[in-house]
Order: C-alpha cells, then sequence, then structure tokens
C-alpha cells in the first residue's frame, strides 16, 4: 500500500533533511517546506515536492500543504521543525533577533499546526512532531528567548495533546542537546559561541542528525493507539 504523505518544515538542511532522507527511504511522499529551495531539491528525494515557503506566511504554508495532498493524498505525519536559536547575552542582544526568533518558532510552529489539524481531526488519524530543544526542558543563561520558544513549544504541545488525544491524532515533542547542524551559524554575540563551543568540546562534540531523524521514525511508525509523547535525546556525555 502507498505510504502516506509526510510534511516536514525547515527541511533544507540539519535535522530536517535528515528525517526528509530517513522517511524517503521508507518509501513517504514528502512536501519540504524552507526557504532555500535548492538545498531540497539537492537532496533529490523521490516523490517529493519543494516548496519555497516562510513558515511566517499563513497562507503559504497552507497553499503548500493543499497542494501536495493533491498529488499525494492526505498528510499524516507533520514534522513541524523549522526553527533558528539566536543565542545571546539577553543584556546586550538586538531586540529584532528576540522577533526573528519569536515569529519562527513561535508562529511559524502555529501556522503549521493550523494547516494539518482539521483534516488529522475529521480523518481521526495523524501524527504532529513537534520540534522543541533539551531548552525546552531547562533553561541556559545566553539562551533566554530561544528557551522562551521553546518553553512555548512545550506548552502549546502539552494542551494540544490534551485535544488531539480524543480524536486518535498523536502529539509528540522532540528535545534534542546538541546536533552537529546549521543552528549556530548566525550567532552574533562571539563569547556565547566561543563558550558553547567549549562546552560542546567538553562533551566531545554535538551527535549526528541522523540519530534524531532515527528516532522519530521508530516513533512515527508504532501503531497509532501508542504515542511517545516525549524524546529527549542528547550526546551520552552532554550533562545538562
Ligand atoms: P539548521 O539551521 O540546520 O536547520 C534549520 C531549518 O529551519 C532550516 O531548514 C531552515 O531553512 C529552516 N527555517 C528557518 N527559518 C525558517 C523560516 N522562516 N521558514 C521556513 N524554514 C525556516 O538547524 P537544526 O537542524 O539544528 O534546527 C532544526 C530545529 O531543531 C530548530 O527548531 C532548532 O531549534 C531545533 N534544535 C536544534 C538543536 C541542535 O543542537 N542542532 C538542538 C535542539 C533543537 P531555511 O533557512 O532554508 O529557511
Amino acid at each position: 500500500m502507498a505510504k502516506p504523505l509526510v510534511v516536514i518544515t525547515g527541511a533544507s538542511s540539519g535535522i530536517g533533511a535528515a528525517t526528509a532522507q530517513a522517511f524517503s527511504a521508507e518509501g513517504h511522499p514528502l512536501l519540504l517546506l524552507a526557504r532555500r529551495l535548492g538545498r531540497m531539491e539537492e537532496l533529490g528525494l523521490p516523490d517529493t515536492m519543494c516548496r519555497a515557503v516562510d513558515v511566517r506566511d499563513r497562507d503559504a504554508v497552507v497553499r503548500a500543504i493543499k497542494e501536495a495532498e493533491a498529488q499525494y493524498g492526505p498528510t499524516d505525519c507533520l514534522f513541524n521543525n523549522a526553527g533558528i536559536a539566536r543565542l545571546g547575552d539577553i543584556t546586550k542582544q538586538n531586540p529584532a533577533e528576540w522577533d526573528e526568533m519569536i515569529d519562527i518558532n513561535v508562529n511559524g510552529v502555529m501556522n503549521a499546526i493550523h494547516a494539518v489539524m482539521g483534516g488529522m481531526i475529521a480523518r481521526r488519524h495523524g501524527t504532529i512532531v513537534q520540534m522543541s530543544s533539551i531548552a525546552g526542558r531547562k533553561v541556559y543563561p545566553d539562551h533566554t528567548v530561544y528557551c522562551g520558544t521553546k518553553y512555548f513549544v512545550h506548552g502549546v504541545s502539552d494542551s494540544l495533546r490534551q485535544h488531539l488525544a480524543p480524536h486518535d491524532v498523536r502529539v509528540m515533542v522532540i528535545s534534542p542537546g546538541v546536533i552537529e547542524t546549521e543552528v549556530l551559524d548566525h550567532v552574533t554575540d562571539k563569547n556565547t559561541l566561543a563558550n558553547y563551543k567549549a562546552n560542546k568540546v567538553k562533551m566531545g562534540g554535538g551527535i549526528s542528525a541522523d540519530h534524531v531523524a532515527q528516532s522519530i521514525l521508530f516513533a512515527y511508525k508504532l501503531p497509532q493507539n501508542v504515542l511517545i509523547q516525549e524524546i529527549c535525546i542528547t550526546p551520552t556525555r552532554q550533562e545538562y
């Protein structure tokens, strides 16, 4: 039987791209969303629609999902992954960096939920995988607003689960620690970056995005009446 559609936001690099590869290898058709279209197309995955969509644009998210569903059928899994981490000392940080994080990590996450939730309820089937972070479970000094956005993801996910559980729709949170991706490429606070890198060295480096992808795939493949509510995955030597 043909496998159902999986939608992944933030699929142009890192954990999103690795998860796209993992679900594609299982035979799922995909809708990949991010701003860098070329990076998604370069993955060269079969039965995959790539669209340059900014998750802040609610209408564009809805349009792309409708277009993919017309081709591949209803969305059975949303990996709500797109996000940025503008870490920095809050007392010195340009508030424009907070605005951007809040818009993408908070409103962007809500836009994708909005686009798939109604259909999943109607079909009594579906899985929403919410990308949080270990910084959505505990706070770190230079992660102030980033932590706020990921605590938001945790809070919304817990409430959303209460709404969707009676409809047999699963809401799962994934909370990674240090994963080797491009996530810190745009951090402007040099001190924050140096401390982060020093901690990373202490823990023997971050782990591969593919480990996160395989964890999500494992949880998704469990029967619909089985829900791993949260996966917290870190390097073994990540002490905090
Ligand atoms: P990357 O920077 O490699 O990936 C981020 C992805 O999000 C990219 O595909 C990027 O695509 C996309 N994205 C960013 N802004 C937007 C936007 N406005 N609209 C659409 N897509 C957007 O980092 P990661 O893979 O590490 O990050 C993925 C998620 O994992 C994030 O939510 C991050 O907070 C979370 N995370 C990462 C951890 C880590 O250590 N790496 C740890 C815990 C959580 P593009 O720029 O092309 O739009």
